[in-house]
């Protein structure tokens, strides 16, 4: 019985199902392709997960088990079996008034027992549950921290930010749901099934016989009409899924639809969207409701046929009235259990579905690890040598190379620009320089030592990076520019500021260090946003700059001082510069000019200005187009 329970459970646990209004996910697609053997995997690959937390804490396992099956056993089972003995005893001759405390004394200390150690077990379920759960939380929400924060930025690149951070919400609360439903429902309707024939078969072997039969047809019967109602499910979380995108990509987007006046557009269809949900939604209504129907009248006629055999079993069988009692609720308990059954194999696949994506996401290879024999890089010079560099985005195209073949020696303490169309290859890079993705061939060298086969955090923590978008935490300006040097003194965080040009303007607000910025630093103007990174990075005092200069337009107020603040910064440090405005390097020591992933001019910017074409073409259409900027602000 166990066996096929289990077999049964297993076959199950194949299957995806449909998800609730709220439960919005891509996962719940895969409710259409129950016998897809990715899903099989990945939910093995979940299993696996959850059982290393679990596996943690072997004891509160074990006690989850032995509380769950004892709980059962006490307060359904024997306390149905001492009311069986009490209508047994009553039946056998009666008991006068002054006989009753001797009598039935010792059956109400049964009772008393078996309800107080019952008690006590179920408070035992729930704190093995809480022990589980809460290991399991901690654990599993730091395995998913660890495995996002080591990915490479390829990896992050494609993916949306917020729809990772809730497939780790759901990862997680999927195991705490997986837990619930197994120590709850699934070891007590096991234990009910094993105690119920158990202790029934040799007193009722036919009716045992019957009982097993017509709970195994319910399955059946069941099993078949959750297995048609899946696809209408998955069709409700498609339209769910829609309806949130619509949803999000309008309130994501909320400053292009008031701006452009088109709310009425967005709520249309939004409208639409919403419909479509109601309905698929009410198509997986009706089909539940059919099956409930069903699935309840089959529960109606196996406690009939039960009724039967309890009136009859005396007359036909010789059974005590005690045990007919026993027969009765036994049953009822379990046709009771098995008519949750659907809504317990609903709420594991939930579980295990919730956790899908999330395990795809652990078992994704990282695309740039650290060597085992990985050593500290030690920088002496900042002397950067780039040797035939052939490089493609992991996610692009076969022969997609970004670099063929590219060769660039930078020597220590220079200043380079790069200078070239968009997606020339500028910001690449800068990026495989600070290996946010591995080379396919080539070296990347700093003072002669290959970056990949340096520690990732040694190489970033030498080579400070300004990226075009100032990267602030929603934390105070203090915290954000001692971010790359935690232990800074607030002497020294106030220098960085000033040597940024921030110090002028942070002074100036209302909590000065301790304001906080805003998410992603709202709250600041595009140019102090810019100098607080950059203070960031004067106060990491990294012998290597790379600097990936801000496109966003600033008022000449701002580019001034931003502009000060990036030559205090590039001051004595080996500098590469992504110049997509070339005053910004006509200072530079050497320039180069890249189109197509291939270096096609160097030189001072007198040089080029004198001997390159395209370089003169580049730089007479900037000032053109700054010109008219200024002409306009
Ligand atoms: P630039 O900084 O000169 O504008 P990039 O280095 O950003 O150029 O881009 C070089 C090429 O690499 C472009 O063709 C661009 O489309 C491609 N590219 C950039 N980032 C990625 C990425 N994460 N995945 C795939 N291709 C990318």
């Amino acid at each position: 019985m166990r066996c096929n329970s289990w077999l049964a459970l297993g076959k199950l646990l194949q299957l995806r199902l449909g998800r609730s209004r709220r439960q919005i996910s891509r996962g719940i697609a895969l409710a259409a392709r129950p016998t897809d053997k990715n899903d099989r995997a990945t939910i093995r690959r979940t299993l696996h997960y959850f059982w290393g937390v679990t596996r943690q804490k072997m004891g509160a396992f074990v006690l989850s088990i032995v509380s769950s099956v004892g709980y059962i056993a006490l307060l359904t089972f024997a306390n149905t079996y001492v009311m069986g003995l009490i209508v047994d005893r009553v039946q056998a001759s009666p008991v006068s008034a002054d006989q009753v405390l001797p009598v039935f004394g010792p059956y109400v200390l049964a009772l008393l027992v078996v309800n107080a150690v019952g008690q006590t077990l179920s408070k035992l379920q729930d704190y093995s549950v809480y022990k589980l759960e809460i290991n399991g939380d901690y654990q599993l929400s730091r395995l998913c921290f660890d495995t996002l924060s080591n990915q490479s930025m390829t990896f992050h690149n494609s993916r949306f930010g917020g729809s990772l951070v809730s497939q780790t919400s759901r990862f997680v609360s999927g195991y705490s749901g997986l837990i619930d439903v197994v120590t709850y429902s699934l070891w007590p309707t096991l234990a009910s099934i094993v105690l119920t024939v158990g202790i029934l078969a040799p007193i009722a072997p036919l009716f045992v016989i019957i009982l097993v039969a017509m709970l195994v047809l319910y399955v059946f019967i069941a099993y078949g009409m959750y297995r048609r109602i899946l696809p209408l499910s998955a069709e409700a979380s498609r339209a769910q899924n829609k309806l949130s995108g619509v949803l999000s990509d309008a309130v994501t987007n909320i400053l292009a639809v008031k701006t452009y006046g088109r709310e009425d557009y967005e709520r249309g269809l939004f409208t639409t969207a919403d419909r479509e949900a109601m309905a698929a939604e009410n198509t997986n209504m009706r089909a539940t409701m059919r099956r409930g129907f069903t699935t309840s009248a089959l529960i109606t006629i196996i406690m009939f046929v039960v009724s039967i055999f309890v009136v009859g079993g005396n007359a036909w069988f010789g059974i005590s009235a005690g045990t007919l009692v026993m027969m009765f609720t036994y049953t009822y308990n379990l046709t009771m259990r098995f008519n949750y059954f659907n809504s317990m194999m609903q709420r594991i696949n939930r579980a295990l579905g919730d956790a899908t994506e999330m395990t795809r996401v652990l078992d994704e290879p990282t695309l740039v690890a650290d060597d085992t024999d990985a050593k500290p890089l030690e920088v002496t010079d900042g002397r950067i040598d780039f040797e035939g560099l052939r490089f493609r985005y992991p996610d692009a195209p076969q022969d997609d190379y970004v670099f063929e073949d590219l060769n660039l020696h930078i020597p220590a303490g220079q200043r380079v620009g790069l200078v070239g169309r968009s997606g020339s290859g500028k910001t690449t890079l800068t990026k495989l320089l600070l290996r946010l993705d591995d080379v396919q061939e080539g070296r990347v060298l700093v003072d002669g030592q290959d970056v990949s086969h340096c520690t990732q955090q040694s190489l970033r923590r030498q080579v400070a990076y300004v990226p075009q978008e100032a990267l602030l935490f929603h934390r105070s300006i203090r915290e954000n520019i001692a971010y790359g040097k935690p232990g800074a003194t607030e002497e020294e965080i106030r220098r960085a500021a000033e040597e940024a040009n921030a110090l002028e303007f942070i002074e100036r607000l209302p909590d000065g260090f301790d304001t906080m910025v805003g998410e992603r630093g709202v709250k600041l103007s595009g140019g102090q946003r810019q100098r607080v990174a950059i203070a960031r990075a004067i106060l990491v005092d990294a012998p290597i700059l790379v600097l990936d200069e801000a496109t966003s337009a600033l008022d000449s107020e701002s580019e001034a001082l931003v502009q000060g603040a990036l030559e205090n910064l590039m001051r004595g440090r080996t500098s590469i510069v992504v110049a997509h405005r070339l005053s910004t390097v006509v200072d530079a020591d050497r320039i180069y000019l890249l189109s197509d992933g291939r270096i096609i001019e160097s030189g001072t910017h007198a040089e080029l200005m004198e001997r390159s074409q395209i370089y003169r073409d580049v730089y007479d259409s900037q000032m053109r187009e700054e010109g008219e900027q200024h002409g306009q602000s």
